[in-house]
């Protein structure tokens, strides 16, 4: 599982996360905290590799 962690994320910018995942699974409401559609999410790995603030990681599940 992917997870966004609300701690490290400064929510105050258009996540560049959001037009970059190829299964479309991340939005975001205005400069929100993103939310990963996990039904959606292919745990591709690369939301964590390209988040600028380290605030992406895989979680074990
Ligand atoms: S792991 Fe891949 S498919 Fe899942 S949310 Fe991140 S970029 Fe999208």
């Amino acid at each position: 599982m992917i997870a966004i962690h609300k701690d490290r994320c400064p929510q105050n910018h258009r996540c560049p996360l959001v037009s970059r995942c190829p299964a479309d699974a991340i939005s975001q409401s205005g400069f929100g905290l993103p939310v990963i559609a996990q039904e959606r999410c292919l745990q591709c790995g690369l939301c964590v590799d390209i988040c600028p603030t380290g605030a992406v990681a895989k979680t074990i599940q």
